[in-house]
């Protein structure tokens, strides 16, 4: 069984749903007593944000670089980024650290291929949703045709996820906030829909929407399962 190497706290509220969903999936795929080996190195979010916010996206890749090279002397074999924004520095970090790295949209592009969708609405972070670092893997990659939301509703998304989400705060009111957005993205043609941040599934369940959802907490985590127990 290989060791996870985890980098989260961005924020903590999804790095914790990563630690329960890794540790349940190995008792449904192991039984009894089993319980995950992973190393988690989890970060201070204010000083990432900040970062984010002003740009200073070397200073960031940095950060995780040593993260990740910490995990890696502690014994991971491999490394999952606990958010899709930081994908930005996603390649550097791989590099630089010299282990594999789980890459989110990877999993994600993998997911909605086996469900054999084409065009797919994308919700996250302004980062991720205006900048080319996450739709062109998805795109080159899978051929998958990602719409985003117009300015205003991406600002109000990226709101959510920053001063509630992130803070552990649900609420009824952005709830409908996100589900009119995604239905105006359905209406435009969107097949289904990626939960692009990993704190969105916080507050979006399944049931909530009537489109395929693409919840990428879910799938990364169980992805990190599935590599820690593939053989060799
Ligand atoms: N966890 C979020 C994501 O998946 C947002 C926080 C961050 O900027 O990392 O993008």
């Amino acid at each position: 069984m290989k060791v996870i190497g985890l980098i989260g706290g961005m924020s903590w509220n999804s790095t914790l749903e990563y630690y329960r969903i890794i540790n349940q999936s190995f008792v449904r795929k192991l039984g009894g007593l089993h319980s995950a080996r992973l190393i988690l190195y989890n970060l201070d979010f204010d000083e990432i944000q900040r970062a984010q916010h002003e740009g200073r996206w070397d200073d960031i890749a940095s950060i995780l670089v040593d993260a990740g090279n910490a995990v890696k002397r502690a014994g991971a074999d491999f490394l999952v980024i606990c958010t899709n924004t930081m994908h930005k520095v996603a390649d550097d970090v791989e590099e630089k650290v010299g282990l594999p790295l789980l890459h989110i949209a990877d999993v994600t592009g993998d997911a909605i291929r086996e469900r054999g969708l084409h065009r797919i609405g994308l919700l996250g972070t302004r980062f991720v949703m205006k900048e080319p670092f996450y739709q062109e893997r998805l795109r080159d990659r899978f051929a998958i045709e990602l719409l985003v939301p117009g300015e205003d509703d991406i600002a109000a998304i990226h709101q959510i996820i920053y001063n509630e989400l992130c803070e552990g705060k649900i609420k009824a009111s952005s709830r409908r906030v996100c589900a009119d957005i995604i239905s105006r993205l359905v209406n435009e043609g969107a097949e289904g829909i990626v939960l692009g941040c990993t704190e969105l599934p916080l507050l979006i369940q399944p049931g909530d929407i009537y489109a395929p959802i693409f919840d990428t907490t879910q799938l990364h985590a169980e992805a990190a399962v599935n590599l820690a127990l593939a053989e060799g």
